[in-house]
């Protein structure tokens, strides 16, 4: 009998449990728990839509008491607050119960991360971050209030990687939707960024072409800035005053500070923790971390990238290798299969890698692709084609974007 507790119910956690269950719940007295602060889950890729107010969330959300019911585990809904790995046990607590504790035999961290600000002055006060579906509706909020009387309105983004990069593009194409809807509605959109060019992460041609088209959108790109300050209505750079109706601080990411102080387990300078290729943990080898907390070596001497499909494939590969160890064999180590990188921009524009230019209805029906493989594993086939034809009859009925009639 063994014991699987698994903490974060995101894209990586989230299709643990569930293949978990499906190997093991119910078979020879093995459980699986999921420790989980939300009541539902959204897949993250998308937050950024829910900004923008272009992403449709009632059929696309996860209620994690139903799923769990649905697919066998336990969904124990509260943060995780402390581990004790001589007991083998994490603290669990939430508002409405008071602590408990959780044993395990294996215990699977999965609890992502969250936006960098450097510790720079004023950010988390004046800016609004895109971590969790509750940030990501407040800043639809403020977005609807400031546009629901048309007029023009300045918005910033802080940080031109890939999150940055696909909420300008989303915001220019809804500014130029706006328009059909009331005239002289529209969002005047400055990315911020301190390298020298667009996805500093990515090739240098694919931020060339990036680059284009947010200018061809309407976008203002300042480059080589560094971001002093954030104050109310403004961001303060080197060189100038950025006003801003509204702040996006989406530069870099971390974990929080309380994997740090984790029974004494190895992290990075951005607390994520230090994993064998195996996916255990440097000090605990009952001790697994998944997806973006993980800081997991590759045999390049590079770490496998905190993405969506990395941490899906982390998921995917230690679910196999529990079948593996509950049988008393070795565990495999987890490469990382590197499908490439989509960048949408505004729905219509998206780029594959630095070669593939995609354009046009394919690029919503790619994007989509990449979200319903997500939701294969946590629902299976029929529920997902059921969703893809309930979704398709609903954006036939809706117009692009949800402000415009709520
Ligand atoms: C706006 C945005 C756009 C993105 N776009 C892309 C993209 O286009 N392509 C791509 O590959 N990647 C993208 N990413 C990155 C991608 O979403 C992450 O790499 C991925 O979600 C990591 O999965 P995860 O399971 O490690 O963490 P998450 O999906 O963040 O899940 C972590 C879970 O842990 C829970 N949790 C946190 N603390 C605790 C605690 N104390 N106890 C219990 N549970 C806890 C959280 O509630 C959450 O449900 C984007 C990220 C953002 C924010």
């Amino acid at each position: 009998m063994s014991n699987f507790v698994v903490v974060g119910g995101g894209a990586a956690g989230l299709e643990m449990v569930t293949r978990l269950a499906s190997k093991f719940a119910g078979k020879a007295n093995h459980s699986v728990i999921l420790v989980e602060p939300s009541s539902h889950h959204l897949w993250k890729p998308r937050l950024h839509e829910i900004a923008a107010g272009t992403f449709d969330t009632e059929l696309d959300a996860v209620a994690f008491r139903l799923h769990s019911a649905c697919h066998g585990y336990q969904y124990v809904q509260g943060k995780m607050s402390g581990l004790n790995r001589a007991q083998k046990s994490i603290a669990v607590t939430s508002e409405s119960a008071p602590e408990q504790t959780l044993h395990y035999d294996y215990l699977v961290m999965a609890v992502g991360a969250i936006s960098n600000d450097f510790k720079t002055p004023g950010v988390s006060e004046h800016c609004l971050f895109l971590d969790s579906a509750s940030q990501v509706e407040k800043a639809w909020e403020k977005m609807k209030q400031l546009l629901a009387n048309g007029g023009s309105h300045r918005v910033s983004i802080v940080g031109a990687g890939a999150t940055g990069v696909e909420l300008a593009a989303e915001w220019a194409k809804v500014s130029h939707q706006l328009n059909r809807y009331q005239k002289g509605t529209a969002l005047s959109i400055t990315l911020i960024e301190a390298a020298d060019r667009v996805l500093p992460a990515s090739a240098q041609c694919m931020s060339e072409k990036v680059m284009k088209k947010l200018q061809k959108q309407g976008v203002n790109v300042r480059l080589n800035t560094r971001v002093q300050r954030a104050e109310t209505d403004r961001i303060v750079t080197e060189n100038e005053v950025i006003p801003a109706d509204l702040q996006i601080w989406a530069a870099g990411i971390r974990c929080p500070d309380w994997l740090a102080n984790l029974d004494g387990l190895e992290t990075n300078r951005i607390n994520q923790l230090k994993v064998l290729p195996t996916l255990q943990t440097t000090l605990d080898e009952n001790v697994f971390v998944i997806g973006d907390s993980a800081e997991c070596p590759q045999d390049d001497g590079t770490f496998v990238p905190p993405r969506a499909q990395a941490a899906n494939q982390a998921a995917g590969h230690l679910a196999k290798q529990f079948g593996r160890l509950v049988k008393g064999k070795a565990l495999k180590p987890f490469v990382f299969k590197d499908g490439g990188m989509v960048i949408a921009l505004g729905h219509d524009y998206a780029l594959m890698n630095d070669k593939v230019v995609l354009r046009g209805r394919y690029v919503r029906r790619l994007y989509d692709t990449i979200f319903r493989l997500h939701q294969q594993v946590i629902f299976g086939w029929f529920r997902v084609s059921a969703l893809v034809v309930l979704k398709r009859v609903k954006s036939l009925l809706n117009p692009y974007y949800k402000g415009s009639w709520s």
